[in-house]
């Protein structure tokens, strides 16, 4: 099967828009490399079909699709609306409520339980990406606030809503995540995201959830930037995450906007330094969600994200539900493969030093690059248990081709998300000789080199040990 690729990955949102298998299906041919599962919608059996059409999708055509699953986190929510949506009209006085119920114009439902203590008069309640902006007139301190409407707007159910002034006391992961993790993890997925990450303890108790241990090393964990309190603590966290989701959409809410772009670049920056995949999401291609074209802005914020190093540009509502959800990657694609011919995208920070030069395999890792680079190689070919060769060679953004193998099958899945990397299982590990030439074969055997191309090999001698990578070896195919 043909399937369109593009050294920076696309991560589509599963919904309504694309249960159909074919419509799927035509979305990965597109160009999608990950499928994200967003927990705060839809039900167990609507993801679990999804993720089974995945792995249905991975075995027919012989494809490493990842399943990111999206988990909620702290997330405040208003609940069913009346009706298909309601009216919040300008001026208008309005009723929040913790109690549950379905929202009306004149009263609307939030499923914060703190809500009434947590604000005060005067601070700002945000819905549906800010869109509609409340303003707190009044709280009687236990269930109900009293706003006016400063913008007002269309509410459809289950919108997101933002308290940028309001100090919350919401534990980072729910009896819904704990659960929704659970579910995630026994259907297969490869990443877990947390949203609201506020900090790096989060994601440790994350992690303590999955639990540690060699049958895990392809589950990895993804922190969504969509705080404040998350940005004065960028380092620790990118730390002890696998990945980290720049989430513009609350981001944009939570923070000023306007300082949004440069709180990317330097999130991406850290997280290449760091040698961990970074995805930058939401509202990327917005427009499409009810158009066949995107703007001359939002084809310009994908190429920027790409210049920017990200690993991966994720859809939201334009695949989920929206109206073009195979279009929509058709046109993300040709941006990316346009955007990768330039060399400004290529080769990031080998001017600089390996990351920590005490460590053989980070050295070996750095300098394979640097060596692809000096001898125009076509590939880089290394061997990987647990991801790590891959992350490292990915972060340098090397213009030749990036294929790890691995014996690790799980793990293939894992890492589709990286920047530029492209994975294929191997298991026979006998002799460095034997397994170089035996990962040449297979790549010549997926058109990935031809004969006269020079590749650079990495790999742990002696092979049987499988220890950390310690060699560098240049090969021309024959
Ligand atoms: P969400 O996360 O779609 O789950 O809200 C992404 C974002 O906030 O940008
Ligand atoms: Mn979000």
């Amino acid at each position: 099967m043909k399937i369109k690729e593009t050294r920076t990955k696309i991560i589509a949102t599963y919904g309504p828009a694309c249960e159909d298998k074919d419509i799927l299906l035509n979305m990965v041919k597109a160009g999608a490399d990950v499928i994200r599962f967003n927990f705060s919608h839809g039900d167990w059996d609507f993801h679990k079909r999804g993720m089974e059409q995945v792995h249905a999708i991975n075995e027919e055509y012989g494809l490493n699709i990842t399943i990111l699953a999206d988990l909620q986190g702290p997330k405040i929510r208003v609940g069913q609306v009346e009706g298909e949506a309601i009216q919040l009209v300008k001026g208008n006085s309005l009723e929040i409520t913790v109690k549950e119920s379905v929202s009306t114009d004149d009263k609307v439902f939030v499923n914060y339980d703190r809500l009434a203590k947590d604000v005060k008069k005067g601070e700002k309640i945000l819905i549906d990406d800010g869109k509609i902006e409340l303003l707190v007139t009044d709280s009687n301190n236990t269930d109900t606030v009293t706003a006016e409407v400063i913008h007002g707007g269309t509410l459809t159910s289950k919108k997101g809503v933002n308290l940028p002034h309001t100090k919350t006391s919401i534990p980072a992961l729910t009896q819904k995540d704990k659960a929704d993790l659970d579910f995630a993890v026994e259907h297969g997925a490869n990443w877990i995201a947390l949203s609201f990450v506020r900090d790096p303890e989060d994601i440790v108790s994350v992690k303590k959830l999955i639990g540690i241990g060699d049958d895990k090393l392809y589950l990895k964990v993804i922190a969504k930037i969509e705080k404040p309190e998350a940005l004065n603590e960028m380092d620790e966290i990118i730390a002890v995450s696998d990945g980290i989701m720049i989430a513009r959409g609350d981001l944009g809410v939570e923070v000023p906007q306007e300082q949004m772009p440069l709180i990317q670049k330097d999130i991406i920056k850290k997280c290449i330094k760091a040698a961990k995949p970074v995805v930058v999401a939401t509202q990327m291609m917005e427009t499409m969600i009810h158009s066949q074209q995107a703007t001359r802005a939002e084809i310009t914020d994908v190429a920027n994200a790409v210049i920017d190093g990200t690993d991966a540009v994720m859809l939201s509502g334009e695949t989920s539900v929206g109206k073009y959800p195979v279009r929509v990657i058709e046109t993300m694609s040709k941006i990316l493969t346009n955007v990768e011919k330039a060399d400004l995208i290529y080769n990031k920070d080998l001017s600089a030093n390996p990351q920590s030069p005490t460590f053989t395999s980070d050295a070996i890792c750095y300098n394979s690059c640097n060596l692809s680079k000096e001898i125009n190689a076509k590939a880089l070919i290394g061997m990987t248990r647990s991801g790590y060769t891959a992350f490292m060679t990915s972060s340098y953004r090397p213009k030749a081709g990036i294929f790890i193998f691995t014996d690790n099958r799980k793990l293939l899945n894992t890492l589709n998300i990286c920047w530029g990397v492209k994975a294929f299982y191997y298991d026979k590990f006998v002799s460095t000789d034997d397994t170089i030439a035996d990962v040449i074969e297979i790549l010549k055997v997926h058109n990935e080199v031809f004969i006269g191309d020079v590749v650079v090999n990495t790999a742990s001698m002696p092979m049987n040990q499988q220890a950390r990578t310690n060699m560098i070896k240049l090969t021309v195919v024959n």
